[in-house]
C-alpha cells in the first residue's frame, strides 16, 4: 500500500507496525520515529520517514492561536537560512511548519496539535494551554519575568505555556509539559464540529476568549496560499532531487 505525499517526490509505503534496527527521524518534525507502535510512512530509497500524525497533518489549519489567517503546512521553511522559530515553544525547526507568511508566524506540527489540557506528575491539578504568558507585575520583585516550574528557565511572553487551571502559580513551557500530539484538531471544516470543543484556553494577553474559529478566505488569500504552496512544492522537489 503506497501513496504520494506532497512533501516527497516518491511514493510512501505505510507500515502499520514498524521496527528499525537504527534510529531514524521523522522528516516532518525531526523527532525519532523508530520503535513506534503507530504507523510509519516511509520511502526507503531516500531514508525518508514520517510519523502517522505528521503525514496526515492537514494542508492548512484554522488555528485558534492565530485567528486572523489560516496556517498552511510547508514542507520546508521558506526563510533564509532554512530555519523557522516556532511561536509556541520558541525552538527552531527545519522540517514541516504551519506557517502564516504574512505575519511570519510558525508552528511545529507537534506544537500545532498540543492537547488543550494535560496533567504532569510535578503538579496535582490539570494544566491548561495558554497562547502566551500573561505578564503580571509583581510587587517587591525586581523583575516581572516568569519562570518555568519545571526547567526554571524564563517563560518568554510570546511563547506558549501550560498553567494550573486552579490558579496556583504553576506555569511551565509547553514543551516541558508534554510531547503529546492530538492529531486532527482544528482540521475539521464542518461548522458543527467547532474547533477544540470550546475549551481552548486563550491567554489573557491575547484579548481572546472566543472559542469558535471562523476564518473566511477571500479570493486573494486563496491565490496567495496557492502561490505559497506551489513555491513550497517546488522547493521540496529541488531539495530532494538527486
Ligand atoms: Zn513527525
Ligand atoms: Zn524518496
Ligand atoms: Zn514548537
Ligand atoms: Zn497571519
Ligand atoms: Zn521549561
Ligand atoms: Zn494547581
Amino acid at each position: 500500500m503506497d501513496y504520494k505525499h506532497f512533501s516527497h517526490p516518491h511514493n510512501l509505503i505505510i507500515h502499520r507496525v514498524y521496527e528499525l534496527g537504527q534510529q531514524v527521524n521523522c522528516s516532518g518534525c525531526n523527532s525519532p520515529c523508530d520503535n513506534t507502535t503507530t504507523a510509519v510512512h516511509a520511502c526507503h530509497q531516500c531514508n525518508f520517514f514520517l510519523h502517522d500524525h505528521c503525514a496526515n497533518a492537514g494542508r492548512y489549519v484554522k488555528h485558534p492561536s492565530h485567528q486572523p489567517h489560516p496556517l498552511i503546512l510547508l514542507p520546508h521553511p521558506t526563510y533564509a537560512g532554512g530555519t523557522f522559530i516556532c511561536n509556541a515553544c520558541g525552538h527552531p525547526g527545519k522540517a514541516f511548519s504551519y506557517c502564516c507568511t504574512l505575519c511570519e508566524f510558525d508552528l511545529h506540527v507537534g506544537c500545532a496539535f498540543l492537547p488543550v489540557s494535560v496533567t504532569h506528575q510535578a503538579h496535582q491539578h490539570e494544566l491548561g494551554l495558554f497562547y502566551g504568558v500573561p505578564v503580571v507585575p509583581r510587587r517587591g520583585s525586581n523583575s516581572d519575568l516568569e519562570y518555568c516550574n519545571l526547567c526554571r528557565k524564563v517563560l518568554e511572553e510570546r511563547n506558549w505555556e501550560y498553567c494550573c487551571r486552579q490558579k496556583c502559580d504553576f506555569k511551565v513551557h509547553s514543551a516541558c509539559a508534554t510531547t503529546e500530539v492530538v492529531p486532527g484538531m482544528y482540521q475539521d471544516d464542518s461548522p458543527d464540529c467547532g474547533a477544540a470543543e470550546g475549551n481552548v484556553a486563550v491567554g489573557d494577553g491575547n484579548g481572546g476568549g472566543g472559542n469558535v474559529v471562523e476564518v473566511e478566505l477571500t479570493e486573494e488569500d486563496i491565490i496567495r496560499l496557492y502561490r505559497l504552496q506551489m513555491l513550497a512544492q517546488s522547493m521540496a522537489s529541488l531539495s530532494t532531487a538527486g
